[in-house]
């Protein structure tokens, strides 16, 4: 039997892995200098020198469904000393982004999203549809007096909508999450069973909730404030908007400008701002310690910025009556459909994939 019949190499996988990388897969020697050098590969079976060798073999099924590349944060410590330049950072990098491509459930639709050349439809799709409901419900025309925006978009109808596209987000992420550990278990089977689900849940959710291992990095240690910013901001504007949606049902809305929640909104969007301009600042002035940027990062990053820019700008109007207000709402409303039904296809799924297969990890007792 030859030797490709057994590794089965994927030539076209390994042409696309050199090229969104930019990493010269071919020159790994094997040194082993990249595992040696991070701190967040385990004794046993360390990475990534072991992913190097299935990169240059083209081995894509075993490196989609592979937890260790989920188990790296990308400082680019190894990068940083790797001696032939073959950048295993930005290939785990490039790797992971393959990874959600590969197991997002519709596929189409994640082929779709990941394509620049796919940007103005990206876009215009929310616009026609959000354009389209609020013309059903109000006619589109713009209230006279006071600004309200649920005179323009009924509270009702936005939250009706925007919960629909929310669960059929997560519906598919059920399907794709499914998929990922089926393939996690066949490419690292348990030796033996460390924590129960419930516990290793708890134990990754707790690691997550530190960034204990973002701390670690030595080129890069920049990233870890700027990630718990980015994070921290992001998960209280969701409680937020949980709370809005409550507030409209049972209590009063719109919220007060110091009302304790609207109080914890402009904190986390002042976190946001901080952690979002450091990781874009350091992205375009530090490329060779950020790594290499794809449009993946980016269209992550910017449709964030202008998220919570738009959702400050949203206040503002408000309170001081802005002529445009009702169109800065619009922008925020497409932006929000851009970042949050958007999800598992973007750079964000990455908050759900690392944390299942952080989980099959601590259930398996890899550290
Ligand atoms: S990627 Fe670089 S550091 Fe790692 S094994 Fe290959 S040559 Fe050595
Ligand atoms: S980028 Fe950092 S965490 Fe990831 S493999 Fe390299 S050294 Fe380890």
């Amino acid at each position: 039997m030859e030797i490709v019949d057994i590794i089965k190499p994927d030539i076209d996988f390994i042409e696309k892995l050199s090229k969104d990388s930019g990493a010269p897969l071919k020159q790994c020697m094997q040194c082993g200098t990249c595992s040696v050098v991070c701190k967040l590969s385990p004794e046993d079976n360390p990475f990534p020198r072991k992913e190097m060798i299935w990169a240059g073999w083209g081995l894509k099924e075993k490196l989609l469904g592979d937890p260790d590349i989920w188990l790296c944060h990308q400082c680019g410590d190894c990068t940083t000393y790797c001696p032939r330049g073959v950048k295993p950072g930005d290939v785990f990098s490039s790797l992971r982004f393959m990874s959600y491509l590969h197991y997002s459930k519709p596929k189409f639709l994640a082929a779709f999203l990941s394509k620049i050349q796919n940007l103005p439809f990206i876009i215009l799709i929310p616009t026609i549809i959000i354009l389209g409901i609020i013309y059903f419900v109000t006619g589109l025309e713009i209230p006279p007096g006071e600004i309200i925006y649920s005179k323009f978009f009924p509270h009702k109808q936005l939250n009706i909508s925007f919960s629909i596209l929310v669960l059929l987000t997560i519906f598919g992420m059920m399907f794709s999450i499914r998929n990922f550990l089926k393939d996690l278990k066949k490419n690292m089977p348990p030796k033996k069973i460390k924590n129960t689900v419930l516990k290793s849940f708890f134990e990754a959710f707790k690691e997550i909730l530190s960034h204990r291992k973002f701390n670690k990095c030595d080129n890069n240690n920049y990233r870890y404030s700027a990630h718990l910013m980015v994070f921290y901001g992001f998960i209280t504007l969701l409680f937020v908007t949980f709370f809005a949606i409550i507030s409209v049902i049972f209590f009063q809305y719109p919220l007060t400008f110091f009302n304790p929640i609207k109080i914890a909104g402009n904190l986390a969007a002042v976190s946001l701002l901080i952690g979002l301009s450091t990781m874009i600042f350091k992205r375009l002035t530090n490329i060779e310690l950020s790594g290499n940027s794809t449009y993946f990062d980016w269209i992550f990053l910017i449709s964030l910025y202008l998220l919570v820019i738009t959702g400050v700008l949203v206040e503002i109007a408000r309170f001081d009556s802005w002529k445009f207000a009702y169109h800065i709402y619009f922008v925020h409303l497409v932006l929000v459909w851009v970042v949050i039904v958007y999800l598992p296809y973007t750079k964000f799924g990455h908050m759900i994939y690392r944390f299942t297969a952080l989980t099959y990890c601590k259930f398996i007792g890899r550290e």
